[in-house]
C-alpha cells in the first residue's frame, strides 16, 4: 500500500499515471489531503467514484498518530507523535504577533551527538518518512486551523525539532516540496527553514534539490572547540562550512544565513569568542540567533548568565550583525523542540518526566 500523504507532487503524479490517470489528479489529491486535511478517499468528491474505489485498493493516507497535545499558558502548543517501536517525536507550535511557526522533527533521535543536545544523547532510532515529517504539519494544521481572516494559523515551518534534517535528505526534500506546493501548503521558500549542524555535501544537495531558508548551528568560533561541541565538525571543519554557506547563498531564497549559537557558560561565551565569530563570518551575509542553553539531567554545561548573554549579543550587534535572542516559552508543557520525546519511550508508565526544555525558536526572521 502506498501512503499518499508523503508523496511529492511529482511522485503523486507518477502514482496516478500508474493507475492510468492524468497528472492533474495529483493536484486534486494534494488539495484534498493537504489543503483540506482529508484522509478519506470517499470525501474526494471531484473524482469519479470508480477512481476513488481504485485508490482505496492501492493506497492509504496516513499521518503519525498523535500521542499528546498540550497547550501552554503562553499559547505554545506541543504535539507528540508515535514513531513506532516505543519512539516518539514532537512538533511545537509557537504563536507570535506576525506569524505562527511550527517546529517539526525529521528523525527519531540523532547520530551526530552534539555535546549539549539531549536528542543526541538519546542515540539514533531512525529517519522519519516524508509522510511523518509532513504529517506533523498535517496534524497540527488540523488542530490549529485558520485565523479569523481565513489564513492558516501556521504560516512558517522550521525543521529544528529532533534530528538532523540533512541526514535524512531524501525524505526531507519530499516533505519540503509538499510544503511549498501551491496545491498543498503553499508556503514560500522564505517561510520554511532547515536547520543543520553543518553536513557540507548535503547543504549543496539541498541547494540543488529544494533551496529554502537555512540556519546553521555554529556554537563555536574555532575548530578545536567546535570539534568538541559539534563532532561533525571533525569531518567538515569551519573553513569548509563557511564555504558551503557562501555557495548556499548564491541562489537561496534568503540573502542571509542564520547562525544559531547556544551560549554555554565559560565555554563559548567570552568576548573573544564573539570577536572571533565576527571575523569568521565576515564574508557571509548572516544573522545570529543566540540561544540560551537549556540544561537536561547529566548535561555537562550551564546556561550563560543573563548579563554575559547580553554583552555577547552586543558585541555582535556593534559589528553590524543582526542578532536576536531566543526566548524560552512553553516551559509549563515541556514545549521545547526535540527533548521530550525520548522521555516517553516507556509508554506503559504513561508519565512524562520533568522538562529538559530547550528554548524555542521564537525570534527567527
Ligand atoms: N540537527 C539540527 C536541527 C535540530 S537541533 C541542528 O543541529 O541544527 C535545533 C537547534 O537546537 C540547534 O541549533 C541545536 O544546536 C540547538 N540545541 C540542541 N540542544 C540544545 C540545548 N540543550 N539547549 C539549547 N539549544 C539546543
Ligand atoms: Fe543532532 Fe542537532 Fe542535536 Fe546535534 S544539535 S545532536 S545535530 S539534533
Amino acid at each position: 500500500m502506498q501512503n499518499l500523504l508523503g508523496l511529492s507532487p511529482s511522485d503523486l503524479a507518477a502514482f496516478f499515471a500508474g493507475l492510468g490517470e492524468k497528472p492533474f489528479r495529483a493536484a486534486q489529491a494534494l488539495r484534498w489531503m493537504h489543503r483540506f486535511g482529508v484522509d478519506d478517499f470517499s470525501a474526494m468528491t471531484d473524482m469519479a467514484k470508480s477512481l476513488r474505489e481504485k485508490m482505496k485498493t492501492h493506497a492509504i493516507i496516513a499521518s503519525p498518530a498523535l500521542l499528546a497535545d498540550r497547550l501552554s499558558d503562553d499559547g505554545t502548543r506541543k504535539f507528540l507523535f508515535d514513531a513506532g517501536a516505543g519512539n516518539a517525536v514532537e512538533a511545537v507550535f509557537i504563536p507570535e504577533a506576525e506569524r505562527g511557526t511550527l517546529c517539526v522533527s525529521t528523525q527519531a533521535g540523532c547520530t551526530l551527538n552534539c555535546a549539549f543536545c539531549a536528542t543526541g544523547k538519546q542515540g539514533f532510532n531512525r529517519n522519519l518518512a516524508a509522510s511523518e515529517i509532513v504529517g506533523q504539519l498535517w496534524q497540527a494544521n488540523r488542530a490549529l486551523g485558520h485565523d479569523p481572516r481565513g489564513e492558516r494559523v501556521i504560516s512558517n515551518v522550521v525543521l529544528m525539532g529532533m534530528g538532523e534534517p540533512l541526514a535524512n535528505l531524501e525524505n526531507v526534500v519530499a516533505a519540503l516540496r509538499i510544503m511549498l506546493d501551491d496545491n498543498a501548503y503553499g508556503l514560500s521558500r522564505r517561510r520554511v527553514t532547515v536547520s543543520t549542524s553543518g553536513i557540507v555535501p548535503a547543504m549543496d544537495a539541498l541547494r540543488e534539490a529544494c533551496p529554502v531558508a537555512l540556519a546553521v548551528s555554529l556554537h563555536a568560533p574555532g575548530d578545536s572547540l567546535r570539534d568538541q561541541l559539534v563532532p561533525i565538525n571533525r569531518k567538515y571543519p569551519l573553513a569548509e562550512l563557511m564555504a558551503a554557506c557562501r555557495r548556499y547563498l548564491a541562489d537561496a531564497p534568503r540573502d542571509f544565513i542564520t547562525f544559531e549559537y547556544v551560549l554555554l557558560d565559560g565555554v563559548n561565551d567570552h568576548d573573544a569568542d564573539a570577536r572571533a565569530l565576527i571575523a569568521l563570518t565576515r564574508r557571509i551575509p548572516c544573522k545570529f540567533n543566540i540561544i540560551p542553553f537549556n540544561p537536561f539531567p547529566g548535561a555537562p554545561y550551564r546556561r550563560s548568565p543573563r548579563e554575559r548573554t547580553r554583552r555577547f549579543a552586543e558585541i555582535l550587534m556593534r559589528a553590524g550583525i543582526v542578532t536576536t535572542m531566543r526566548k524560552t516559552r512553553g516551559d509549563d508543557i515541556d514545549a521545547a523542540c526535540g527533548q521530550l520525546a525520548g522521555q516517553v519511550r516507556d509508554r506503559t508508565r504513561r508519565t512524562v518526566e520533568r522538562p529538559t526544555a530547550r528554548n524555542l525558536m521564537v525570534e527567527m526572521a
